[in-house]
């Protein structure tokens, strides 16, 4: 029996690396992704939380 295998390319997700909007909703401690809750952002990544109000 022959196995033939396709060389099929294997679907590899790859996000728009460079493409970065800056929304302030990063973390300025660890970079990660913050979350903006009732004019709190805080981060879930370190716990760092900042106002909304802050420039
Ligand atoms: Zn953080």
């Amino acid at each position: 029996m022959i196995d033939r295998r396709t060389n099929a390319p294997i679907p590899t997700p790859t996000p728009p690396t460079g493409v970065r909007r800056d929304d302030g909703l990063d973390c300025e401690i660890c970079g990660a992704r913050m979350q903006e809750r009732s004019c709190k952002i805080t981060c879930r990544n370190c716990g760092f939380t900042r106002d909304c109000s802050d420039p």
